[in-house]
């Protein structure tokens, strides 16, 4: 692998890339299939990443024909990293075993381990006889959406697809490493003024929250819509801040800290909610919830806005389910796209049926989706939400981090990348953009990021 770093480094050309022989091992965070009961009896909250992720050398699978490999600089921690780690709601050697079955290249992802992680930026080393659009030396983002285009059903949204499958979590050979092996359709440009850790922390994020709000497969918002946003600094709900300020909505941000609340007002979200300092209890005990509660978050939501959310941008799950369905406005709509604190769901069917509101699921997004979320950053009007970085060594401190709700934004993770910010390609356009507005979260993180002054 160090001869594609000196290469990337020395700007070698496309030609000199590919003719650099593909290693037969590389760097790469696992976890085992032997070890999936090592957590039986622990408390969610006290699953430990660090006892169940490894960094070690894997065997470099075989390309097929419509497969790159790419040396990655740099990939980011997902909630899923911390799901796969802690091996909920399911050990993933299930989703490999699964797909192993499909084909005689399918089969090389069903493996004693998983190489975890659906984010990644570097350099395309080489590529497989059927790949049309990309090249040895092309630099580049990668997204999370695994389909097979021989599917029918992956032609109207991919998305919808029977076999579509999350690079990395539903895969092998993903993103927490130095090299990876994706299909040639998960490929976009490299945004040429972010450094490689700016750039590897927002595909699977910044997509998945504008098909829940941009898309017309999501909310398809318009302008003056007020959107609640839970976890509006975290990394989804910061993406869907942005999202909701770029095009005229008016976000109202719920978060569990002044320091988050401080970072949502920089980031231009004036409507702020620390639910922390509010101490709502949606939940009386673990079987009862508190109307009187819900109520009182939309009175604070009113107070805020004067008017009830037509958008409910919702992945806390059980925790606030309910309380989502009982303040969105009469006919308003409520996004969902996880279940962080518990997925056996529970509201009041009246609020919902009564007041003509609608729940809708999205999942991460589709190729043309993330292609446009992706133009956005490149054109400096979504900004990565990169808080800090951490080395691929120390990958499962990272997912703990994330893990107890300790980080804002993303955290990225340095692979090849021997340091941070290296990979700026456009030093003008950055420049132009504003390196306080890049760097906001990173600001923040670091404990610098001036009251009031941001994106
Ligand atoms: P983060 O940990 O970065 O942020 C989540 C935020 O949610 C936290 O910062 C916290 O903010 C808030 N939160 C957590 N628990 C609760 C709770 N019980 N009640 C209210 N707020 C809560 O995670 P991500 O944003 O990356 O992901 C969020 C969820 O979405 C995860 O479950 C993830 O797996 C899922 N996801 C799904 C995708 C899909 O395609 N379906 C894609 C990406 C993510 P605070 O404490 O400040 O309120």
């Amino acid at each position: 692998m160090q001869a594609y770093l000196d290469a990337i480094q020395d700007g070698a050309s496309g030609a000199d890339i590919a003719a650099l022989p593909v290693p037969t091992s590389y760097r790469a965070a696992t976890v085992h299939k032997d070890e999936v009961g090592m957590f039986e009896g622990v408390a969610s909250s006290e699953k430990d990443p660090r006892k169940s992720l490894h960094v070690e050398e894997v065997a470099t699978p075989e390309l097929a024909p419509d497969e790159v490999y790419v040396a990655l600089m740099a990939s980011s921690i997902n909630f899923n990293t911390v799901w796969t780690s802690i091996f909920e709601p399911l050990p993933t050697f299930g989703f490999l075993s699964r797909l192993g079955r499909e084909s005689t290249y399918a089969a090389r992802h069903d493996l004693p381990y998983h190489v975890i992680g659906s984010d990644g930026a570097g350099v395309v080393v080489g590529v497989g006889a059927a790949v049309r659009s990309w090249k040895p030396g092309d630099r580049v983002v990668i997204h999370c959406n695994s389909v097979d285009d021989q599917d029918p059903t992956a032609h109207d949204d991919s998305m919808l697809a029977a076999n579509q499958r999350i690079w990395g979590f539903e895969t092998n050979f993903g993103g927490l490493a130095d090299l990876t092996v994706v299909k040639a359709n998960q490929l976009m440009p490299k945004p040429a003024h972010l450094t490689w850790e700016e750039s590897a922390v927002n595909a699977l994020c910044s997509s998945t929250s504008y098909r829940m709000l941009v898309s017309r497969n999501g909310a398809g918002m318009k302008q003056g819509d007020v959107v609640l946003i839970w976890g509006a600094t975290g990394g989804i709900g910061g993406y869907a801040v942005q999202y909701v300020l770029n095009g005229g909505g008016i976000p109202v941000g719920v978060v569990s800290s002044p320091e988050r609340a401080q970072l949502l007002r920089d980031m231009g979200c004036e409507a702020v909610i620390d639910r922390a300092a509010n101490g709502y209890r949606f939940w009386k005990d673990e079987h009862t919830q508190d109307e009187a509660e819900w109520r009182r978050l939309g009175k604070d939501i009113r107070g805020l806005v004067g008017v009830d959310p037509d958008i409910v941008f919702e992945h806390p799950g059980r925790s606030t389910m309910g309380a989502s369905v009982f303040v969105a406005k009469r006919g308003g709509l409520i996004m969902t796209c996880a279940a962080t604190s518990g997925y056996m769901i529970e509201y009041d069917n009246r609020h919902l049926w009564m007041k003509l509101k609608t729940i809708k699921a999205s999942h991460f997004a589709n190729y043309s989706e993330a292609w446009a979320a992706n133009q956005l950053l490149s054109q400096g009007r979504i900004q990565p939400l990169l808080s800090e970085t951490h080395p691929l060594d120390d990958v499962g401190e990272a997912a703990l981090a994330v893990h107890q709700n300790r980080t804002e934004g993303k955290v990225g993770v340095l692979c090849l990348a021997p340091e941070k910010g290296l990979g700026i390609d456009d030093p003008a356009r950055r420049e132009e953009i504003g390196e306080d507005t890049i760097t906001l979260y990173q600001r923040h993180a670091a404990g610098g990021a001036s009251p009031g002054g941001g994106a």
